[in-house]
């Protein structure tokens, strides 16, 4: 594979960009090696600066569910554009795009927009704290809730991949305000709550965490979250930004039947363009200004582009058959993968819902942070730099998700397990 032109792009980053990215995942530290640069995406497709066609199973880190450049989201865009790319004043688009969400996450009555998922866990965080007038926030080690300074402690795939698992620049004191307990681990939690549960403002989870690599939760975990926070009035935050409209249509809480109190989203409602947000039970939404106390506000929340994207993506993202079809695709290339590896004797350990999924170089089961990183992170970095070689991107780091699109059809499964073929025979 010619890198020439990517090389060269890198080289001239490095001068004007720390490190030369905009953020730390895109640095390929996971895997060593530099990045290569991207010039276009079509469908399932990306085509880097040297005119290479890979097949993309990161699509922008989750948002792109129905894959680069979806002709109708291009085109809602392109419309939005023309008319105007932001007033600061309310547009109806807004409406639909709160609609649509409200209609399909179960437990959200009311939303507010925001930029990006970290804005929305911010915000969330911040609501929590100012509806509850606590302030202690437990959070689960090896998930990730954006760079905000409190949940930014154990924080999973970019501080991992760094090894550093608390940021420098974060006040002990926001350190010492977040709680933190290993995944699937009810007793643990219980204990907490029991030490501490009336200062705890929230429980903030990823309810399937896709930042460890993609983790399921086992029976009867998520349903005791939501029983102990119940039972000690904190809210239970679940942080979807991630398993919204990927983990089922109706994102985890759907797919698992347990509905939190806030949510966040972000990823898949901007259909790549930047966008968060965060819902819930509308008593608790109505503490936001203007209607309450809690201030949040933003410049460009819920402009008119984002919402575009956000409304053509979840339109046809919720047409019959869409994700049961992206699920399908998912799980043969997991079959696929799962007997290639085992053919070539190399222990994996796979995990799937919805249209996330990951494969840990494991021989055993993973089920939360700890688990994951005992993980064979060389081998994988192999894997990975062996089918990029071949023509195929996953994620440059273990303790990421894979993404699956609407775009990804039959024929680029098979050409996918081809060039894992070819990988494994080299592991
Ligand atoms: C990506 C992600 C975030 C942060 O979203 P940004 O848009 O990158 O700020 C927060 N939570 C989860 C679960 C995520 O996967």
């Amino acid at each position: 594979m010619d890198r020439t032109q990517s090389e060269k792009l890198w080289e001239q980053a490095n001068k004007t960009l720390v490190g030369g990215v905009n953020s730390p995942v895109r640095a390929f530290k996971g895997v060593g090696g530099n990045p290569f640069f991207v010039q276009s995406g079509a469908g399932a497709h990306i085509t880097d600066a040297d005119g290479n066609k890979i097949i993309d199973y990161v699509l922008s880190w989750g948002p792109l569910v129905l894959g680069h450049a979806h002709p109708e989201v291009v085109e809602a865009v392109t419309k939005a554009l023309e008319k105007g790319a932001s007033f600061g004043i309310p547009t109806e688009a807004e409406i639909l795009l709160a609609e649509k969400i409200c209609a399909l996450v179960p437990s959200i009555e009311k939303v507010r927009l925001v930029n990006s998922g970290t804005e929305a866990t911010m915000s969330a965080i911040r609501l929590a704290r100012g509806f509850t007038g606590r302030d202690l926030v437990v959070k689960i080690e090896g998930c990730y809730h954006g760079h905000v300074d409190c949940l930014l402690v154990k924080a999973g795939s970019g501080l991992t991949t760094l090894g550093t698992p608390t940021s420098p620049g974060i006040p002990e004191s926001h350190a010492a305000s977040t709680l933190t307990v290993p995944y699937n681990d009810l007793d643990a939690m219980a204990e907490i709550f029991k030490a501490h549960g009336d200062n705890i403002a929230c429980l903030i989870i990823e309810p399937l965490p896709g930042n460890m690599g993609v983790i399921l939760p086992e029976p009867g975990y998520l349903e005791g979250l939501r029983s102990l926070t119940g039972q000690h009035q904190s809210l239970l935050i679940f942080d979807e930004v991630m398993s919204g409209f990927r983990a089922s249509l109706g994102g985890a809480q759907a797919k698992f039947g347990v509905k939190p109190d806030l949510t966040t989203l972000g990823k898949v409602i901007g259909g790549g363009l930047p966008v968060g947000a965060y819902g819930g039970r509308a008593d608790i939404m109505q503490h936001l200004s203007p209607e309450g106390p809690v201030y949040q506000a933003g410049t460009l929340a819920g402009n008119p582009l984002a919402t575009a994207a956000g409304i053509s993506t979840l339109d046809i993202l919720a047409r019959p058959g869409v994700i049961d079809a992206m699920e399908g695709q998912m799980t043969k290339l997991g079959a696929g993968l799962g007997s290639i590896a085992q053919e070539a004797g190399i222990p994996v350990y796979q995990t799937q819902v919805g249209t996330m999924g990951c494969m840990f170089f494991n021989e055993n089961p993973v089920r939360n942070y700890e688990d994951a990183t005992t993980s064979d992170t060389d081998r994988y970095a192999k894997y990975f730099w062996s089918m990029l070689e071949n023509g195929v991107y996953f994620a440059p780091s273990q303790y990421e998700a894979g993404f699956m699109s609407s775009a990804h059809d039959d024929a680029i499964i098979d050409q996918t397990l081809d060039a894992a073929r070819k990988a494994f025979a080299k592991l």
